[in-house]
C-alpha cells in the first residue's frame, strides 16, 4: 500500500469526542453537535482529489484504514444492508468495529432486512443504529393523504431518507458507501474520495472499484451475512413498495422504482 501521509484536510476541524468515550455516548452526542466542516477551499478539493488517486490502486481494507486514520471518529457510513454494506461492515470489524454505522430506517424497509442487522449485530458485534424520520409511517401518510411513494416517490425518499442523512451528517467530518461504479451508468464516475456538496461531507467509496463478482466472491469466502431476498432475485433492496424482484436478464438495478423513471433515491446524486 502506498504510503499517505498527508496533512489534515481541515486543519480548522478538531474531533470534539475522544476515542475513549463509549459508543453511547458517541450516539446521543451527534444530535446535538453544530456542523463543524466549512465547505472546502480550492487547494482542499485538489488535495482529495490526490488522495482519491492515490487510493486507486488499493484494496478497499487499505481506503477504509485510509479513512479510519484520518476521520475516525468523525468518520461514519450509512447501510442499507445490501451485500457492499455487508462487506465494508465485516472489514470494518477488523480495522474499528468502533465507526458509528446507521441505517435510513424509513419504516417501509423490507421484514428480511431488519433481519440482517441482527446477524450481523451477532456476526461481527457492530450494532447498526436506526436512524428515523420525525413522522411514523402512520402519521406520514395521514398528513399526506396516503402513501406518498404511489404520487411522489422524489418527495418521499426526500423526506424519509435524504432529510435523515442531513441531520445524521452533523457532527461529521466523512462518510462512508457501498456505491460502485459498475452498478448503473450514473455511478460510472464514482471518486474513491470526493466532496459531497449535498451532505458536507467527504465521502469515501471504498468499493468503488470493484465489481459485483468481487464483493459476492468476498461473501462466499467469507461467509459474510448478507439479504435472503437475494436468493429470491432482488439484486438491489430498498424499500418494499419501491422493490421488486427482476427478470433474467435485466440490470441489477431494474427492480428499484420500476415503471417510473426514478433510479436513484437521491442519497448518491449531486443536486447540481
Ligand atoms: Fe419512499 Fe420508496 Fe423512497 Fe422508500 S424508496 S423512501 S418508500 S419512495
Amino acid at each position: 500500500m502506498t504510503i499517505l501521509t498527508p496533512p489534515l484536510i481541515f486543519p480548522n476541524m478538531t474531533s470534539k469526542i475522544s476515542d475513549a468515550q463509549p459508543r453511547s455516548t458517541l450516539q446521543a452526542d451527534r444530535g446535538q453537535l453544530p456542523r463543524q466542516v466549512p465547505a472546502p477551499s480550492h487547494e482542499e478539493l485538489e488535495d482529495l482529489a490526490r488522495q482519491s488517486r492515490l487510493l486507486e490502486n488499493c484494496t478497499p481494507e487499505e481506503i477504509i484504514t485510509w479513512a479510519v486514520e484520518r476521520y475516525y471518529p468523525q468518520l461514519t457510513m450509512a447501510t442499507a444492508f445490501g451485500p457492499e454494506g455487508c462487506v465494508i461492515l465485516s472489514m470494518l470489524a477488523k480495522i474499528q468495529p468502533r465507526v458509528y454505522v446507521f441505517n435510513l430506517d424509513t419504516g417501509y424497509q423490507f421484514q428480511e432486512t431488519l433481519d440482517l442487522r441482527d446477524r450481523i449485530a451477532e456476526r461481527y458485534g457492530i450494532v447498526v443504529d436506526y436512524q428515523r424520520p420525525e413522522l411514523t409511517v402512520e402519521q406520514f401518510e395521514r398528513v399526506h393523504g396516503g402513501p406518498l411513494y404511489k404520487t411522489s416517490p422524489d418527495r418521499c425518499c426526500a423526506e424519509r431518507k435524504i432529510k435523515v442523512l442531513h441531520r445524521v451528517a452533523r457532527g461529521f467530518d466523512a462518510w462512508m458507501s457501498g456505491i460502485r461504479r459498475d452498478q448503473s451508468p450514473h455511478r460510472a464516475g464514482t471518486p474513491i474520495v470526493g466532496w459531497d456538496k449535498k451532505f458536507g461531507l467527504v465521502k469515501v467509496s471504498p468499493l468503488a472499484n470493484w465489481t459485483k463478482k468481487d464483493v459476492w466472491k468476498r461473501i462466499t469466502d467469507e461467509n459474510v451475512p448478507y439479504n435472503s431476498l437475494h436468493d429470491r432475485g432482488y439484486p438491489s433492496i430498498g424499500c418494499r413498495p419501491c422493490t421488486r424482484a427482476v427478470l433474467f436478464g435485466e440490470d441489477e438495478r431494474a427492480g428499484r422504482w420500476s415503471g417510473t423513471a426514478k433510479t436513484e433515491c437521491g442519497l448518491h446524486t449531486t443536486d447540481d
